[in-house]
């Protein structure tokens, strides 16, 4: 039987529910116990692949092609686990499945309610994920904080899953924020009562409680906060501010989450293996490699937007005793003050993904810097795009190359949209998407890096390499290391006679993992610290 956890919010948002949900799922796993993590997000989006970054931070995509919540990311990292479209629910998506229902005339005649009928649907989208992989634990992060009118029938719904399963099989946990107050020389724990107390009027009584905080909790606090919130002293877990996320799972367990979730779920208790993860946070924090990698890109100014990249990176340098600094460099100032300014000294360069014109002429003026001036570079889906259109421009001379999704009327569109794509009208979920193979070029450096002729990634793009230049790109000197099974999409680029340049079509930022990081962000961070190294 399947036991399932609910990861409620209170207090703010940004409290950290996610990285919760990873962590536990993380020492379950390390107990031996088969996981999966579950988003319930309450906006109307039906998905975030729509949205612009700068309001939901990173599109995650998993591998079956779901756009999903950049917390489904988290929950791979965590778990070391890949996650699927039913991973991840709105109330978008909820709605529309009941919508069309309606329209097929599925519910007879009948009026179409909040409750049961979103409800049910939202309880059915979580036993979908319990039957289709039966783990041990299901565990369900709900987004927003308690309270939002728009959470409402995700807790509505939970709160009957738990007479629908049995009271044994189902936890709520609430992540609450415990502030230090600093007029008051005091840390205060009414705003998680209050939180509490609005969660007990829409029925649902918390088992443990997790409480944010910037220091070390009193005793006298938990003794408090437990009185209060009805919740024994040992299920108030307090989660104390870690300078690394990768960090957390560890403080958890030390405070005894897993151990109080089994005991509450009547789960036996497994001695718990975290070696592996201890080793990696200790590599984390005893770095030996001082290196600084450029990201260039347009939403720099929120660093959520290209999270999965970020944590890649990390993931390359824990690996490679690297002491990762990132330069945040926006590429519409790049534009306007030269990459001399921008880029001079540092050891790496990374143009991640991206739509939109805004900014790409500083893409591409950042990727002839590094192509220049031999400083390792990353491209990815939309960095390979602009490293095609820079060579095109500068070596082969095509001064007016680019994408026709910048610049339609292009004599020279060395990118342009996929045969598939030409009769897309929908935006939403319409771009290539998901997991394909790819066949790595021998004798390449992309090949030297995977070790393997064929290797699967992640996409999401409508446009790609316009195979019309292919030959007039290999005669100049530039290599295509990767392409479709059948040779008809360029998946990945190089330059040879550079230290690194390669770029791909896909984004391998999905797939790394903190105990397994991707061999192009390997390979990129040990070229970084070669650099910093030579002078
Ligand atoms: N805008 C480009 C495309 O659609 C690149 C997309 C991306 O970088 N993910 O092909």
């Amino acid at each position: 039987m399947t036991k399932f956890v609910f990861v409620t919010g209170g207090v703010v948002s940004s409290i950290g529910k996610g990285i919760v949900a990873a962590s536990l799922g993380r020492l379950l796993k390390s107990r031996n116990y088969s996981v999966s993590i579950l988003k319930l997000d309450p906006y109307i989006n039906v998905d975030p692949g729509t949205m612009s970054p700068f309001q939901h931070g990173e599109v995650f995509v998993t591998q079956d092609g779901a756009e999903t919540d950049l917390d489904l990311g988290h929950y791979e990292r965590f778990t070391d686990t890949s996650m699927s479209r039913l991973n991840s629910v709105t109330t978008g998506s909820i709605y529309q499945a009941v919508i069309n229902r309606e329209r097929r005339g599925d519910y007879n005649g009948g009026t179409v309610q909040v409750i049961p009928h979103i409800t049910n649907e939202i309880k059915e989208r979580i036993d979908r994920v319990a039957k289709d992989t039966n783990p041990d634990v299901v565990i369900t992060e709900i987004g927003g904080t308690v309270g939002d009118i728009e959470s409402l029938p995700f807790l509505e719904a939970i709160r009957q899953f738990r007479k629908d399963v049995g009271r044994q099989n189902v936890l709520y946990m609430h992540v609450t924020l415990v502030p230090w107050i600093a007029s008051a020389g005091e840390m205060k724990t009414k705003p998680t009562q209050h939180s509490v107390k609005e969660l007990r009027s829409i029925g649902i009584q918390p088992d443990i409680l997790i409480c944010r905080c910037d220091r070390p909790l009193p005793t006298g606090l938990k003794h408090k906060l437990s009185e209060f919130c009805d919740v024994p002293v040992a299920c108030v877990i307090p989660a104390i501010d870690a300078k690394s996320i990768y960090e957390v799972p560890l403080i958890l367990e030390r405070e005894g989450l897993a151990q109080q979730t089994l005991e509450l779920l009547n789960m036996e208790q497994h001695q718990p293996d975290l070696t592996q993860w201890q080793t990696l946070v200790e590599r984390l924090y005893s770095p030996k490699h001082p290196i600084e990698i450029a990201i260039v890109g347009k939403y720099v100014q929120l660093s959520d937007a290209y999270l999965s990249v970020v944590e890649a990176l990390r993931h390359a340098a824990i690996a490679m005793s690297g002491d990762l600094r990132l330069r945040w460099v926006n590429s519409e100032k790049l534009e306007v003050d030269g990459a001399e300014n921008h880029l001079a000294g540092v050891d790496g360069v990374i143009v991640p993904g991206g739509f939109g014109v805004r900014g790409v002429d500083g893409k591409i003026e950042a990727i002839k810097y590094a192509r220049i001036h031999q400083i390792p570079f990353l491209g990815l889906c939309l960095g390979m795009q602009c490293s095609v259109i820079e060579w095109a421009r500068n070596i082969a001379a095509f001064t007016d190359a680019h994408s026709s999704e910048f610049e339609p009327h292009t004599e020279n569109p060395v990118i342009n949209l996929l045969p598939e794509q030409q009769d897309v009208v929908d935006l939403g979920g319409t771009m290539r998407l998901g997991l394909y193979p790819c066949r790595v070029l021998p004798n390449t450096l992309a090949f030297s890096l995977y070790q393997d002729e064929v290797i699967y990634e992640r996409h999401r793009h409508r446009y790609e390499f316009n195979n019309a230049y292919r030959n007039l790109f290999l005669e100049s000197g530039y290599v295509i290391s990767g392409t479709s099974p059948d040779g008809r999409l360029v998946e990945m680029i190089e330059l040879p006679k550079h230290p690194f340049f390669l770029a791909c079509q896909f984004h391998p930022e999905f797939q790394s993992r903190p105990s397994a990081p991707h061999p192009l962000f390997k390979g990129f961070i040990e070229a970084a610290i070669a650099h910093s190294q030579s002078y």
